[in-house]
């Protein structure tokens, strides 16, 4: 059992994510408070600007009860500005933006350079037969992860989907494709953990 899955909806790409969660059969909820925190069973972070959700994690008073759940091992997947928010250190951020260190990663903001901060490519993911088209949007780099950090899909050199214990990131955008084959391994890491 999935449970209730849970979608930070303070800002970015939210609606995309509860689209392909409900087309694989989760029961979703949009988590703005700490009330809809309290209900979910898992949380996915979603793309956007990690300095605004920064902030509106702080404003809301969710930032410290999503810690605390964080630290009690809630499975949670941060796609792009969600991964930002999961690592454990951030270059090029704001000075009074934070993160969770949720993952042994450090992450450097909008790496990709301006010209072209947005790309697409073909990965090679384990655990997914085939490619997986890939979108790229002002994504930051992985820039360090530690020893117990699994990396399931690399672009070039970069590490650009990992997971350590009950947490999956992805510095690229599989809820904007039509593939729902991330989401699923999402899923199936729920039923394990
Ligand atoms: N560059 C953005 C940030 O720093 C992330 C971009 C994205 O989520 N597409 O938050």
């Amino acid at each position: 059992m999935s449970g209730v899955v849970g979608v930070l909806a303070l800002q970015g790409a939210f609606e995309s994510h509860e689209t392909v969660l409900r087309g694989l059969g989760c029961a979703t909820q949009q988590v703005r408070t700490p009330d809809d925190l309290a209900k979910v069973n898992s949380l996915v972070i979603p793309g956007g600007e990690s300095t605004t959700m920064s902030h509106l994690l702080l404003t809301s008073g969710l930032f410290d009860p999503l810690k605390e759940r964080l630290v009690d091992r809630l499975p949670v997947f941060g796609t792009c500005a969600g991964m930002i928010l999961l690592a454990s250190h951030i270059e090029d951020g704001r000075p009074d933006q934070r993160c969770f260190s949720a993952i042994d990663i450090d992450v450097r903001r909008n790496a990709y350079g301006r010209q072209i901060d947005s790309f697409e490519t073909d990965l090679d993911v384990q655990g997914i037969d085939g490619d997986f088209h890939a979108v790229f949007i002002r994504a930051p780099q992985v820039v360090r992860y530690g020893p117990g950090v699994h990396i399931l899909a690399r672009h070039d050199d970069d590490v650009v989907l990992a997971r350590e214990g009950a947490v999956l990131v992805a510095s690229f955008h599989p809820e904007l494709t039509h593939d729902d084959r991330i989401h699923r391994l999402f899923i199936e890491m729920l039923l394990e953990v």
